[in-house]
């Protein structure tokens, strides 16, 4: 089979317009829902490297039109002066800026992003376009001195650096590590609340967003002042898994509606889920026990629902027997600690299964089903 050539159109960033009105853009498209149009598959990475040049690079194979692919993969070089943290971080812009274009939805994060485009957007200038922008806003952050925006739409070159960016977010989280102790506050996104209003997630280090922050993120994105919707919390006094500060802040952000939450719970008070949670975890009243499931599975779990029946049920609530999840809380230390963390877990869907299997001792995971499919 021939390789299709790769194309890779460069965009010398000493021509590119500050003042960049190639697309509809504001704050008023945030939260947009685009009816019709394309879904692509996507990721995002803000990688660290030493020897690139300046610049946009959209990398599109010979053979394939702008109106005839379906992955868009965003990849961002900044220079090693740069830390890890701040790297990772800046992941967090790149929807931030997307959003605001008339006619695209952006969702979830790393490698699980899909984005949805309006018919209109599929065109070689708007790519070039969204390549300036991200561009542009990146360059805005003080911190940033060098940087390279290369938008992937040839595939091969896509499952190159979504594996890439996988191996780079797991590293991450190791390199991250940190104590729900060893910290004095947390932090609530707001981000969903232009879906959602009065919604905050809670993040704490041992209890990532269900869309897969890490508190080091925030942390980091806040002090950059990369993007406003990180808001710190000062924990307070702690029960079980219980922060007073954390419960004032949900109690005012939330109107009253939730007064308490306890991050390592799904019975009693467990945290609000969002938008984009890559995973639910619910409670089997019939087993007294826990499954978990991805957004990908789309069959019926052993409670008789299926992700998307429980999304609707949850997001932007407290629901107890329910919340959301991301794959990395699955390896903290304080996963499920109120309520008997993996013993008490009896199924997985087979992609979450999978990654349990990376990490978890066979004792547990042999108490575990799953189904194959
Ligand atoms: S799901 Fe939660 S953490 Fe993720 S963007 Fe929405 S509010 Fe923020």
């Amino acid at each position: 089979m021939d390789v299709p050539a790769v194309i890779n159109r460069y965009i010398d960033p000493s021509k590119i317009d500050v003042d960049e009105k190639c697309l509809e853009y504001g704050e008023v498209y945030l939260g947009e829902r685009v009816e019709g149009g394309y879904e692509l598959r996507g990721f995002e990475l803000v990688e660290r490297e030493r020897d690139f040049s300046e610049g946009v690079e959209i990398v599109i194979s010979k053979n394939l039109k702008f109106d005839n692919f379906d992955v868009l993969g965003i990849h961002i070089l900044v220079d090693t002066s740069l830390s890890e943290e701040a790297a990772s971080a800046m992941g967090s812009l790149i929807g931030e800026v997307l959003s605001k274009i008339k006619g695209l939805e952006y969702k979830f994060r790393k490698e699980n992003v899909v984005i949805k485009l309006s018919d209109e957007l599929k065109s070689e200038s708007v790519f070039e376009c969204i390549g300036k922008m991200i561009f542009l806003s990146f360059k805005k952050i003080p911190a940033v001195s060098r940087l390279r925006v290369r938008l992937i739409l040839e595939k091969e070159e896509f499952e190159k650096i979504r594996k890439k960016s996988r191996e780079i977010h797991l590293r991450r989280n190791e390199l991250f590590k940190k104590k729900d102790e060893e910290v004095d506050r947390f932090f609530v996104c707001t981000s969903c609340q232009c879906y959602l209003p009065s919604h905050g997630c809670v993040i704490s280090p041992e209890r990532p967003s269900p869309c897969g922050t890490t508190w080091v993120e925030a942390k980091a994105a806040e002090e950059l002042g990369i993007v406003q919707y990180y808001r710190a919390a000062l924990k307070g006094r702690r029960k079980n898994s219980e922060y007073e500060g954390i419960n004032n802040t949900l109690r005012k952000l939330s109107e009253g509606k939730i007064e308490r939450v306890s991050l390592h719970s799904v019975l009693k008070n467990p945290p609000p889920t969002g938008l984009y949670s890559e995973l639910i975890i619910f409670y089997d009243p019939e087993r007294d026990a826990f499954g978990i499931i991805d957004r990908n599975f789309k069959e019926r779990t052993p409670i008789g629902l299926t992700f998307s029946e429980m999304e609707r049920i949850i997001i932007g609530q407290q629901v107890e027997g329910f919340t959301g999840s991301s794959f990395s809380y699955l390896k903290s230390e304080r996963f499920l600690a109120d309520e008997g963390g993996w013993e008490r877990v009896y199924w997985a869907s087979p992609k979450v299964y999978d990654y349990l299997k990376t990490f978890l001792p066979s004792e547990i995971l042999s108490g575990i089903e799953t189904i194959q499919e």
